[in-house]
C-alpha cells in the first residue's frame, strides 16, 4: 500500500444522515469505516431539511414507500435516546404531533379523501372541530373549517440529528475525511478459471489519494448517479436528481406554535427557541442552490393561510436544499448484483430524515450479515435496469 492510500473494512461516500448513521451502525458492529464527504459533514439536505417525521400527513395510499417510512418512525424514540447517550447531543424529538388543516371546500375534499382512507386501515387520524384545532393551536387562521392530527407524526431538529449522528460515529471510531472529493469507484474483476468473473468493489479514488475497501457505500445524495468507475463497468443507472428546495425561518415569541401545522399547501414546524420553520417549493433548477423572491414570497403567501401573522414575524434565516429523488421518487436500497461489496443508500427525496433509523439498519444488516430483514424489493437498485429492458420508462 502506497503512502496516500488508506485501508478500511467499509468507506462510505457522503456524509450526510444517510452516510453518517449507517457509518455509526457498521463501526458498532465493529468495522473500521471511512466516511469521505466533499464538503463539510451534514452540510446538503441534511441541513436543509425541516426534520419532520410525518408519513401519513404526506400520504396518499398504503404503499411500500409508507409501510417502510411508518416502521422507521415507530424506531425514532428509541433512536433518538440511543444517540443522545452516544454523543451527549438531544436531537429535540417532539412528540405533540402535527395538525392538517382544511381552510377550503377543496381542501375538505382532501382531508375527507385522507381520513377516510387512513382511519378505514386503522392509523391513528383524529379529527377536530374548527375550536377544538383552535384550542391546540390559537394562533391558526380563525378561518379554519376543522382539521385533521396525527397523534404519531412527530419531529427531530434535523441539523442536532446531524452533530449527533457525527459525534456518535466519531466515539465509535468512524474516520471522517472532510472536503475530500470521491473521484471515481475502483473495481476489479475477479479471475474465475482464468476467466473473468464476477467483479468486486476494492476502493475509491479521492481528491486525495485512494481509500482502499471491499465495502463501498454510496450515499452521495443528489450526486449520487455522478459518480464513475475506472474499470469497464458500468453502474446500474440509479437516475438519482435534485430537487431544489426552499425554507424561511422566522422568530416566533411566546406563544408559540406547538404542533407541526400543515395545510395542502405549506406546512410551519415550530422549534424550540422561539422560532418556527415553513416550507417549501419543489423545483428542477440542476445542482445550483440559491432562494430566490419569488420562492420565499410563495412560502410566505402559503404560510400566512396558516398562521396570519407569520408576515409580520421577523425573518432570521433562509436557505436551500436539494432533495435526491430517483425517477419514480422511492429510495434506492441494496446491494449492486453485478459488483460484489457495492451498496446504494440514496433517493430518499422528501423523507430522508424519516427514513434514516430504518435505512442505517437496513444497510448495516445487508453489510455485516449478507442480508436484511427491511423489505426491500421495492427499492431495488436494480429496478431501473429492469424496467429499461422491459421497455417501460421508470
Ligand atoms: C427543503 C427540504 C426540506 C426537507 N424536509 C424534510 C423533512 O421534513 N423530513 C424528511 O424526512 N426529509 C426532509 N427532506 C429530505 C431530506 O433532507 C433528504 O432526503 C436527506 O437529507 C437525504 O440525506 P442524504 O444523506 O442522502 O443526502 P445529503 O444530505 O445531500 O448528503 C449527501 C452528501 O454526499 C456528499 N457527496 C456527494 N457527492 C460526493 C462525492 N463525489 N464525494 C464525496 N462526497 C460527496 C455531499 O456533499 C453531501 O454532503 C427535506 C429536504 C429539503 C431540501
Amino acid at each position: 500500500m502506497s503512502d496516500n492510500q488508506k485501508q478500511f473494512d467499509a468507506a462510505i461516500v457522503g456524509g450526510g444522515v444517510i452516510g453518517c448513521a449507517i457509518a455509526w451502525r457498521l463501526a458498532q458492529g465493529g468495522m473500521r469505516v471511512a466516511v469521505i464527504e466533499r464538503g463539510d459533514i451534514g452540510r446538503e439536505a441534511s441541513f436543509a431539511a425541516g426534520g419532520m417525521l410525518v408519513p401519513l400527513a404526506e400520504a396518499d395510499e398504503a404503499d411500500d414507500l409508507f409501510h417502510m417510512c411508518v416502521a422507521s418512525r415507530a424506531m425514532y424514540a428509541d433512536f433518538a435516546h440511543e444517540l443522545q447517550q452516544a454523543s451527549g447531543i438531544n436531537v429535540e424529538y417532539r412528540t405533540e404531533g402535527t395538525l392538517y388543516l382544511s381552510l377550503t371546500e377543496h381542501d375538505d375534499e382532501e382531508l375527507e379523501r385522507r381520513w377516510q382512507w387512513q382511519h378505514a386501515a386503522g392509523l391513528n387520524v383524529k379529527r377536530l372541530n374548527a375550536d377544538c384545532a383552535r384550542k391546540l393551536e390559537p394562533q391558526i387562521n380563525p378561518q379554519l373549517r376543522w382539521a385533521l392530527k396525527f397523534p404519531d407524526d412527530h419531529q427531530i431538529n434535523n441539523r442536532l440529528l446531524i452533530a449527533a449522528l457525527h459525534t456518535a460515529a466519531r466515539n465509535a471510531g468512524v474516520e471522517f475525511q472532510t472536503q475530500t472529493e470521491v473521484e471515481s469507484l475502483l473495481i476489479e474483476s475477479l479471475l474465475i478459471e482464468s476467466r473473468a468473473g464476477r467483479k468486486q468493489i476494492v476502493g475509491v479514488r479521492t481528491s486525495r489519494g485512494e481509500v482502499i475497501s471491499k465495502t463501498v457505500i454510496v450515499a452521495a445524495g443528489s450526486w449520487s448517479s455522478l459518480l464513475k468507475t475506472e474499470a469497464e463497468t458500468s453502474l446500474p443507472n440509479l437516475n438519482v436528481a435534485p430537487v431544489h428546495g426552499q425554507m424561511i425561518a422566522v422568530e416566533m415569541p411566546s406563544p408559540a406554535v406547538n404542533h407541526t401545522i400543515y395545510s395542502c399547501r405549506a406546512y410551519v414546524v415550530p422549534r424550540l427557541g422561539g422560532f418556527v420553520i415553513a416550507g417549501s417549493t419543489s423545483d428542477k433548477f440542476g445542482f445550483e442552490k440559491r432562494v430566490t423572491a419569488g420562492g420565499m414570497a410563495s412560502i410566505i403567501e402559503r404560510a400566512k393561510e396558516i398562521l396570519p401573522g407569520f408576515a409580520d414575524l421577523a425573518v432570521t434565516e433562509t436557505w436551500s436544499g436539494l432533495r435526491p429523488r430517483a425517477a419514480d421518487g422511492l429510495p434506492v436500497i441494496g446491494a449492486d448484483d453485478s459488483v460484489a461489496g457495492l451498496v446504494y443508500a440514496t433517493g430518499h427525496y422528501r423523507n430522508g430524515i424519516l427514513l434514516t433509523p430504518i435505512t442505517a439498519q437496513a444497510v448495516s444488516e445487508i453489510v455485516l450479515k449478507g442480508e436484511s430483514g427491511v423489505q426491500l424489493s421495492a427499492f431495488s437498485p436494480q429496478r431501473f435496469a429492469r424496467l429499461q429492458a422491459d421497455g417501460s420508462k421508470p
